[in-house]
Order: C-alpha cells, then structure tokens, then sequence
C-alpha cells in the first residue's frame, strides 16, 4: 500500500510522516531524490536523497524517476527502483509529495498498487506562522513562492481520498492511523 501524503509546504507532511513511522510497525518512508541543499537537520537518505542540479538531470535522461516536478526552484523525483524494492517488501509506503507528482502517481500505478490519497489543509495565516518558526530562513521572495502555491495545491483537491485540516497534530495523527487501519481492512 502507497499512502501519499500531500499539502503545501509547512502543512506538517513531514511530522506527521514521522510520527506514523514511529507509532505504525508495518509504515516506512520512501525518501525522494531532490536537488534543493539539506535543512538544518536534515540527513542524506533520511528525508531525501540531496544530488546536484546536474545529478538529477542526468537520472531524469536516463529514465530513473516514476515522476518529477520543478517547484521552489529545485527538483523532486520519485525514484522507480526505491519505490519497485519498497513496494515489494510488502510494508505501507508513506510518501510526502505535492499535487502534480500525486497526479502522475496515479496514473502510473493505480491499477497494480493500493493507493491511499490524503491532502492535509492549513490555513494561509497559520502557515506563514509555521514557516516562519521553522527554521529556515526563508526570503520574503521563497516565503512568497511557498505561500502562492497553496491556492495552486488547494485547486487539485479532488483528486485526494481524504482531505483532513491540519490545525492540531495529534488528532491529525490519531485519523491517518485509523484511516489505514481502515484501508488494510478493506485490502483483505
Ligand atoms: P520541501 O522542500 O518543503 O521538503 O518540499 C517541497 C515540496 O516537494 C513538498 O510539497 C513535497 O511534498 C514535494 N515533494 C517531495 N518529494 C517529491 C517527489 O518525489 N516528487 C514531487 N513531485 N514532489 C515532491
């Protein structure tokens, strides 16, 4: 099963990803290729595989990704090996992508993998909040290309299975877990 976790930037993807793999036995992650530099404390392999403008290219020439999107000036790529190995061993995927790579994602696989589809929203205000104390330093010019793209992510809505507001993180956990508790169910 590939649960694909989507929602802009600083809507809590990547906590509530971790908090699933910690509290769910049978959930991994499945980190993408990127070529935007590692946050502060972020490490190679963990939340993504960091390569270079030019190493990305060169994986998308020779074929490498299911899918991949420019978005914030960088690169972000399904990789088809990780994804064939990962699926084979039989555990829940989850994977933190945005609105196109969820689009391309289902396309492709849909007829041969169990997809569970889940847009997480926030609120503008909130956001900017969250982005802010984040840590990352972000540019009034970066923090606007993050904010712009939530009424972009926001119109692709309906390709989702579940749409959950993400204002309090335990509750938001609390549902995920029992929507897959729910879809394992139903794939018996
Ligand atoms: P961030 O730079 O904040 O980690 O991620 C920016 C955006 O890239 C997020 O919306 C995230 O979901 C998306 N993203 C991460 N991995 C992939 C991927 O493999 N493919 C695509 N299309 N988007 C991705």
């Amino acid at each position: 099963m590939l649960v694909i976790l989507s929602g802009v930037s600083g809507a809590g993807k990547d906590t509530i990803k971790k908090e699933l793999i910690k509290r769910m036995d049978d959930v991994i992650s499945l980190p993408s290729f990127t070529s935007r530099k590692p946050r502060i404390g972020e490490e190679e392999g963990v939340q993504y595989h960091f390569i270079t403008k030019e190493q990305f290219e060169e994986k998308i020439k020779n074929g490498e990704f299911y899918e991949y999107d420019e978005h914030h000036e960088n690169y972000y790529g399904t990789s088809k090996k990780l994804m064939n190995d990962k699926i084979q061993s039989g555990k829940i995927i989850v994977k933190d992508i945005e609105v196109n790579g969820t689009e391309s994602l289902i396309k492709l696989l849909k007829n041969d993998t169990k997809l569970v589809t889940i847009f997480l929203k926030v609120d503008k205000e909130e956001l900017k909040h969250r982005l802010i104390n984040r840590g990352d330093n972000l540019s009034e010019a970066d923090m606007e290309l993050r904010l712009g793209r939530l009424k972009y992510e926001e119109s692709k809505i309906k390709l989702y299975d579940y749409v959950i507001k993400n204002d309090d993180l335990e509750k938001t956990v609390q549902i995920i877990m029992a929507i897959i508790e729910n879809e394992k169910r139903l794939e018996k």
